[in-house]
């Protein structure tokens, strides 16, 4: 997670927090709900009894966003852009079974298990992918080191 993602959680964490199954918030409330683990050098949010601290019955994030009208503003970008992820090279692919040597053996990744095209069941996905780039391209072209 970006510290600005992690900035906005904490800033809302009473809204979520009756929505969190009672494991989840005694962990939380000891412990914080990110781990000392770090993927891609950002720290990860703690799971307890094997799902996320903001799992309960799907995302509490999901569902409070939703209900404030933006079903991704709490959720952390790789939460949000699932199952769309940027490959070595920077470009965006969806994940799928057999596919980059995927490790998550999910029904959601199978691309045997719909009819739908990723292109029209993932365009929220898609938009929000696309709404990154062009604010990593914005804050790259307005940057003046980089000039
Ligand atoms: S989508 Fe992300 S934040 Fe939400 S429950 Fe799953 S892992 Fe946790």
């Amino acid at each position: 997670m970006y510290a600005d993602e992690v900035d906005r959680l904490q800033a809302n964490l009473k809204k979520f927090w009756s929505l969190l199954r009672p494991e989840a918030r005694a962990l939380v409330e000891k412990k914080g709900f990110l781990t000392r683990r770090r993927r891609l050098g950002e720290p990860t949010l703690r799971s307890v009894a094997g799902w996320c601290v903001f799992f309960n019955q799907g995302c509490v994030l999901h569902k409070v966003g939703a209900e404030e009208g933006d079903r991704f503003k709490y959720k952390p970008a790789v939460c949000a852009l699932f199952p769309i992820q940027m490959d070595e090279q920077d470009r965006w692919y969806v994940r799928q079974r057999g596919y980059k040597r995927e490790k998550w053996d999910l029904f959601c990744l199978d691309p045997a298990s719909t009819s739908v095209p990723a292109a029209e069941s993932l365009q929220a996905e898609i938009a929000l992918a696309q709404r990154f780039a062009e604010e990593e391209d914005l804050s790259t072209r307005s940057c003046p080191t980089n000039e």
